[in-house]
């Protein structure tokens, strides 16, 4: 589970999280969505470790990350992490890259081989483990990064728009294989889209941020059904 109580970030004086709880159960999907600028990406950053916190605090499992007086380096957090600036090595192939960590983590080869082969497969990239990132396009580099974090198997996947580049189709058949990886890992996923539909179609429950704060955290059935307030019920509206 995740653990998130009144956590507030502020970079200047208007606070970008503004006392934000939210509890997120182990195994949970959960989808944040809100217009552009409300904080999303600073919540799935200060979660990550990359921003310490001003107040309040982000607890994982039993382990607290982060508070004002801790702050755990985003390297011990053993989270999975694809956010929007996916860097790969320039100079390792595509699987070399999906590898590495479980290469650091001392795992023997086949079973390295194994889960790479599976990792690529599993984005649709099986056909380019021998090519560098620099040949790839915005789109399969995204792909390649996803596989670098399915491929360690984490327990809890922050994603930051991870479908942002794809083109329609390959959209869709992305989230689906988002909702069978969840099935069959059962990791908790925090998964951030500036898209409403897609938010409703694949999520257990969905936070809704707006300026700094938590609108609404609900199950896609209830934010239609009972929005918590008008602007809740216009933007999940305007996404139809
Ligand atoms: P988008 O959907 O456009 O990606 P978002 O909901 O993810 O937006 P954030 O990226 O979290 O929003 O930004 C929230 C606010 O915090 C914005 O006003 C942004 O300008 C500000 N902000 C984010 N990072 C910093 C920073 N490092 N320094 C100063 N201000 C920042």
């Amino acid at each position: 589970a995740i653990q998130i109580s009144h956590l507030s970030k502020s970079f200047t004086t208007q606070p970008v999280l503004n006392d934000v709880s939210l509890h997120i159960r182990h195994g949970e999907f959960v989808a944040v969505l809100g217009p552009s600028g409300c904080g999303k990406t600073t919540l799935l950053r200060t979660i990550a470790g990359f921003e310490p916190v001003n107040s309040g605090s982000i607890t994982v499992g039993d382990r607290l990350f982060s508070s004002p007086d801790i702050h755990v380096a985003p390297e011990k957090r053993d989270l999975g992490i694809v956010f929007q600036n996916y860097a790969l090595w320039p100079h390792m192939s595509v699987e070399e890259n999906v590898a590495y960590s479980l290469k650091v983590a001392g795992m023997d080869r086949n079973e390295r081989r194994t889960r790479t082969k599976d990792a690529l497969a599993l984005v649709g990239l099986a056909d380019y483990a021998t090519r560098r990132p620099s040949d790839l396009s915005g789109g399969q580099r995204q792909r390649v990064a996803l596989a670098r974090c399915l491929v360690t198997r984490p327990g809890v996947v922050l994603l930051d728009e991870p479908l942002a580049n794809l083109d329609v189709h390959l959209r869709a058949t992305m989230e689906e294989e988002f909702s069978r990886f969840h099935q069959h890992t059962g990791a908790t996923l925090l998964y951030i889209t500036h898209d409403q539909q897609e938010a409703m179609a694949i999520a257990d429950r969905v936070v809704v941020m707006n300026e700094g704060k938590v609108m609404q955290f609900a199950t896609p059935q209830t934010l239609y059904r009972e929005p918590a307030n008008e602007m809740v019920a216009t933007f999940i509206d305007d996404g139809r």
